[in-house]
């Protein structure tokens, strides 16, 4: 899917295929997926667990399961990471792209002073001594407005609360000023003021390093404050992709379609029924080989179990000059 085809992008992720062995063969968890980013871009990726959402990003980290089967190409501004040897992806990871993970509390190492954590990717990328590494960690803490940082630099995980513990997390990625961040549903064990806040500083920090951000997460409200651009996924592949304007005004896909009509809003009368999309996400091997939301679209036909469907461009009803990408022969507006 190509938008920002007169620039340099700054990750270029195109048919990546994931299979992962299970008990009953070999499932595919990826099934092509393909996208760019450019430099001070932010993109969100959305869609219900079992999506491939976070297999995608650890796929961009290179940390997949070491069994699994990976075919396709992940570009870092122009570098194949997709069979670097595993020294190399080390040396990448922290320096050059980096992930802020979900859960603090189990990312963390409770035995360590939090300025050592952040320390750590300092001293292994950059080289630096413990007094500039310790001051840097300051200069990060403070950046990432943690109250009374100094004060703070030798305190324990277990000292802060989550929100804080998220800043320190967002420290240690963006120690070595890396190009690329992830942030896989960085939010969610915080309560909905803080996770407002913590999502506001990361778009914050990007916009001011020129990174680019991919933000992962399954909360549609969040998400359209904070990216330029979503993406939406299901059955391991992007169904749907368009700037973030666009795609909450106007959904083409009936799976984002479903998606967005299951959400909870304010406003409803007491009693409403939400909405649901119907069925669950299915076991990976229990894809139909074509569309992967055959078995849940109420608009399927025969040939969307046998034929995966190709994405394609369609006309942008907000005339966005990015595109609005739909994997779905039978797309149509609301
Ligand atoms: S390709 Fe077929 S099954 Fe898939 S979303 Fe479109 S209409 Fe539904």
């Amino acid at each position: 899917m190509s938008d920002l085809a007169n620039t340099q992008p700054l990750l270029q992720v195109d048919d990546l295929r994931v299979s992962l062995p299970t008990a009953r063969g070999w499932a595919p968890a990826l099934r092509g997926v393909s996208w760019q980013m450019a430099r001070g871009q932010t993109v969100g990726l959305i869609g219900e667990s079992g999506s491939g959402k976070s297999l995608t990003a650890l796929a961009l980290m290179g940390l997949l399961p070491e069994r699994a089967r990976v075919s396709g190409s992940i570009r870092l501004q122009g570098q194949e990471l997709l069979g670097l040897p595993e020294p190399q992806l080390c040396q990448l990871r922290g320096a050059r792209m980096a992930m802020i993970f979900q859960e603090p509390m189990t990312a963390l190492n409770p035995l360590h002073p939090i300025w050592k954590q952040i320390a750590e990717p300092l001293r292994l990328h950059r080289q630096l001594g413990e007094s500039d590494a310790k001051a840097r960690a300051l200069q990060l803490l403070e950046r990432v407005q943690l109250p009374r940082a100094r004060e703070r630099l030798g305190a324990y995980p277990h000292e802060l609360s989550g929100g804080q513990r998220q800043r320190v997390m967002i420290s240690i990625a963006l120690a070595c000023n890396p190009d690329l961040l992830i942030a896989d549903e960085p939010t969610t064990a915080l309560d909905v003021t803080v996770q407002k806040e913590v999502l506001a500083l990361i778009k914050q920090l990007v916009i001011e390093d020129g990174m680019g951000l991919l933000l992962i997460s399954h909360d549609l409200g969040l998400m359209q404050d904070q990216v330029d651009r979503v993406m939406v996924m299901y059955g391991g592949a992007v169904v749907e992709s368009a700037a973030t304007p666009e795609l909450f005004a106007h959904r083409a896909h009936p799976y984002t379609r479903g998606l967005f009509a299951a959400r909870p809003r304010l406003g409803l009368a007491r009693g409403t029924r939400l909405t649901t999309i119907p069925g669950s996400v299915p076991e990976l091997m229990d894809f139909p080989a074509g569309c992967a939301f055959a078995d849940r679209c109420s608009l399927a036909v025969d040939e969307c179990r046998l034929t995966p469907p190709q994405a394609q461009s369609i006309p942008s009803k907000t005339a966005d000059e990015t595109r609005h990408w739909v994997s779905c022969p039978r797309w149509s507006w609301p």
